[in-house]
């Protein structure tokens, strides 16, 4: 994007004024949307593509007037809602700012078709699966599920040139194998099992590789890459075999970030750099090679890791992994013990050395692997394992 990257820094810039400050942390569901959605009719097209297993809406919104058509859809994961959030971010873009040159050239070359939550029974659960407890992203051969054939529906009639799959991805991954966090992976889906790199293929990897190129300042090393293993019952699989060329954004981890406002905004960015170079063909003077180049995704990280802590007079190293519970309309992290065993070849986002003292639960029982640990006595104080704390 380097003739135009003033313009995209300073879209990135002026971020506050359209951030969409309604929708914050994990919890997003169609009724936190709905409100969002009726304010931009006046300027897009808002529609009902249908309704979910329990009868939710499922709403879709579309904008620009271009001949490139690009699918996007957030929320096939009930519980993926980070990319759910820049989406917001990025309509506001495109509503407030509509004098902004860099931005209508997207919108006078590409028509945008966004379902921003695909799976609202999910989203309300808060749960990875539909009401039916099925993933929707293994059910693209199948099409058991009301939300997956309607997916499938709007990719027939729309048919587009390119689809934006958008999920979030655990905590637990790491950008290659250094000690840096997958705060945005991507993936090309394959077609067939030899992924091979067919024209549509080609195209999607170069897509990603000009985005990679335009975040890599914002969170230098902190880009990874999917495994790429073919399955015909994933949506991006399904749509990149029907050769329309297919990106996964998976949002991820960085430092405190537990409620992923940071990674919103680098989402967003991506989004926008994404939409920039497919409207402009810029993604032509990008390489495969830039592709395979960024890191494959691994999983090298745990939450919390409390080194050389002594459990049953042994010395050990504990690792913890927050679970995401719904309550009371907010999510809260829980901590459960993964891993005991001595020097963990992990990373973890907060370490805390305990320099060989004993470390027990609050009752001063000792601790072993799956117990919930939300607190943990040491050195004769209690110290709260949740993040917030
Ligand atoms: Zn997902």
């Amino acid at each position: 994007m380097s003739e135009n990257i003033s313009a995209y820094t300073a879209i990135l810039k002026t971020y506050p004024k359209f951030k969409e400050t309604t929708l914050s942390g994990r919890y997003i569901t169609t009724d936190h949307i709905l409100p969002l959605l009726n304010k931009f009719e006046d300027k897009f097209e808002l529609s009902i593509i249908g309704q979910s297993t329990l009868n939710e809406f499922i709403y879709s919104i579309q904008l620009g007037s271009g001949k490139t058509k690009i699918l996007m859809w957030s929320q096939m994961h009930g519980n993926e809602s980070t990319t759910t959030k820049a989406i917001f971010d990025l309509l506001n873009a495109f509503y407030n700012l509509n004098e902004d040159s860099f931005l209508n050239e997207i919108l006078d070359s590409c028509s945008l078709y966004i379902i921003p939550i695909l799976n609202p029974d999910g989203a309300k659960a808060y749960t990875r699966v539909n009401a039916n407890e099925i993933d929707l992203n293994r059910d693209a051969n199948d099409l058991k599920e009301i939300e997956s054939k309607l997916l499938r529906k709007v990719f027939d009639e729309f048919k587009p040139d390119f689809c934006f799959n958008l999920h979030d991805q655990r905590s637990i991954f790491s950008a290659g194998s250094a000690e840096f966090p997958a705060t945005l992976s991507f993936l090309t889906p394959s077609m067939d099992p030899e992924r091979r790199i067919t024209p549509s293929r080609e195209i999607s990897m170069k897509v990603i590789a000009a985005i990679s190129k335009d975040l890599y300042e914002k969170i230098p090393n902190r880009i990874g890459r999917y495994d790429d293993a073919y399955n015909s019952n994933c949506t991006g699989d399904t749509f990149q075999s029907l050769e329309v060329p297919t990106i996964l954004f998976e949002a991820g981890h960085i430092a405190n970030d537990y409620l992923r406002e940071q990674t919103r905004e680098y989402v967003l960015a991506a989004l926008i750099s994404g939409l920039y170079a497919v409207s402009t063909k810029t993604y032509e003077l990008h390489s495969t090679l830039e592709y395979f180049e960024i890191p494959q995704n691994e999983k090298f990280f745990y939450d919390v890791i409390l080194r050389n802590a002594i459990v049953n007079h042994e010395v050990v190293d504990i690792a913890i992994q927050y679970k995401e519970i719904l309550k009371n309309g907010r999510i809260i992290f829980q901590g459960i013990v993964e891993n005991i065993a001595s020097n963990l070849a992990f990373y973890a986002h907060l370490q805390i050395d305990c320099k060989n003292n004993p470390v027990t639960l609050p009752d001063k029982t000792e601790i072993s692997e799956n117990v919930i640990v939300d607190e943990i006595l040491f050195k004769n104080e209690i110290l709260m394992i949740n993040y917030e704390k």
